[in-house]
């Protein structure tokens, strides 16, 4: 029986979990999302088109799959409804029987986004590069108290008085701190007439609906959202997210708090990729990082840092997810090169170190660099191990033997089927 598998990121975030979710749903019958929210996308690649999934579970792409968003998300009422819709028109299947949202799901309300933003703007040149989808206004406010449950909407008039509640005390921070105008009543009528009414059918109790599912064996896959390095708690703080993205608190965010997960997937992405602020040890800059950048489409809202893979974050990705297995990404993107950096080491105060060092100390951190012989082919066609390059298996075979867990699956392609499967 395959209940209590997780899926989640190893490294910066955009490993390239989303590729993988996709294709691991057929082995499953329900995904549950159990943290983050709108602050970062997973790519999805099929027949439908090309996606970017923010908060939907990447399930949604299979007819017979149930997608739940945990208690843990940060559910914005808005953003999912216009993901759904952009779904929706392109012919893809969303409904309360395949979606189902948590009760105790805390709202991400209208406000969040703005202070995000106005935070952002008043840190002006010290930035953290937020995402400005109002994630840590939601979780500080989730943690205080401050925000309303998702199962609430059913209960308009308590409801109501809550959202009052909660403007007033928000207006003291927006008009006296920020010098911005006060929420009105009629923007948050507004907001729950187009935004909270439309997602009332897909609320629920999903404990209920997962503990049944359990007990009638149904297959289910934990989603992780970001890497191992942004975790609130383990990551590299504060340049973190605003939420637990590791494996341990998948039971709890996604509402089976006493669930085992036995079976946890680590996506390692073949190269290192970093968006937004903070010590990233591994960094390549100039045209070096140039051509890296490009090779591997590193561009969103603005280019993403990239250097080699860094082994010594790696491992540590993988011990604080608990990964039993990795997939390891985009191998194909290093086709290119004669030789291929790897960062094996720190240097840090003068001595080498292949433990990761307390999160302040990094900046004061050099990569230690080694190379190893590149393949220089064209490997996005190939789908056995044995098919592989011996320079490529040689590469792969060094990242498993550093991390100390098995590489089962290796990604050669966006697409679905660009997939080696090992062991
Ligand atoms: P996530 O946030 O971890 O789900 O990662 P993303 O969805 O942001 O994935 C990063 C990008 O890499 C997306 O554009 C994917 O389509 C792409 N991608 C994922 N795996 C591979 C791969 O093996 N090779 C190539 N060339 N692209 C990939």
């Amino acid at each position: 029986m395959d209940a209590g598998t997780a899926i989640v990121g190893i490294n910066w975030g955009d490993e390239g979990k989303g590729r993988m979710v996709d294709l691991l749903t057929e082995s499953f019958d329900v995904v549950v999302r159990f943290q983050g929210g709108g602050n970062a996308g997973h790519t999805v690649i099929n027949k439908y088109g090309e996606f970017m999934l923010h908060l939907l579970p990447s399930g949604v792409f299979r007819p017979n799959v149930v997608n739940v968003l945990g208690n843990g998300v940060a559910l914005d009422p808005e953003h999912l409804i216009n993901e759904i819709k952009t779904l929706q028109d392109k012919g893809v299947d969303i409904t309360p029987e395949n979606v189902k949202i948590s009760e105790r799901a805390s709202l991400l309300l209208p406000w969040h986004r703005w202070l995000d933003a106005l935070e952002e703007n008043r840190l002006a040149d010290k930035q953290f590069g937020s995402t400005k989808k109002g994630i840590a206004p939601f979780y500080s406010d989730k943690y205080a108290k401050k925000t309303v449950l998702a199962g609430e909407l059913f209960y308009p008039e308590l409801l109501r008085q809550h959202l009052q509640d909660l403007k007033q005390w928000k207006n003291m921070t927006l008009t006296r701190v920020y010098d911005q105008a006060p929420v009105t009543d009629e923007a948050i009528d507004t907001w729950i007439r187009s935004y909270c009414e439309p997602l009332k059918p897909f609320i629920q109790d999903t404990t209920e609906y997962l503990t049944k599912a359990r007990a009638e064996h149904k297959r289910i896959l934990f989603e992780g959202q970001l890497g191992a390095l942004r975790d609130l708690d383990f990551g590299i703080y504060p340049y973190t997210t605003s939420s637990n993205v590791l494996t341990g608190y998948a039971p709890i965010g996604a509402g089976l708090p006493d669930e085992k997960i036995d079976r946890v997937i680590g996506v390692v992405k073949a190269y290192s990729s970093c968006v937004g602020e903070g010590p990233f040890v591994c960094e390549m800059f100039g045209e070096e990082a140039e051509k890296l950048r490009r090779l591997g489409g590193e561009y969103g809202h603005r280019p993403h840092r990239v250097g080699p893979i860094d082994l010594v974050a790696t491992r540590y990705g993988v011990k604080i997810q608990a990964a039993t297995e990795i997939a390891l990404t985009k191998l194909d993107i290093l086709s290119n090169y004669d030789e291929i950096p790897l960062c094996v080491r720190y240097k840090l105060n003068g001595e080498e170190t292949d433990k990761m060092p307390f999160p302040c100390l990094l900046d004061k951190c050099e990569p230690v660099i080694e190379y190893m012989k590149g393949w220089k082919c064209d490997i996005s066609n190939v789908r056995t191990w044995w098919d592989l390059p011996q320079e490529a298996k040689d590469y792969v075979k060094r990242i498993e033997d550093s991390m100390g867990v098995i590489i089962k699956w290796i990604s050669v392609g966006p697409e679905r089927h660009s997939i080696i499967r090992r062991g």
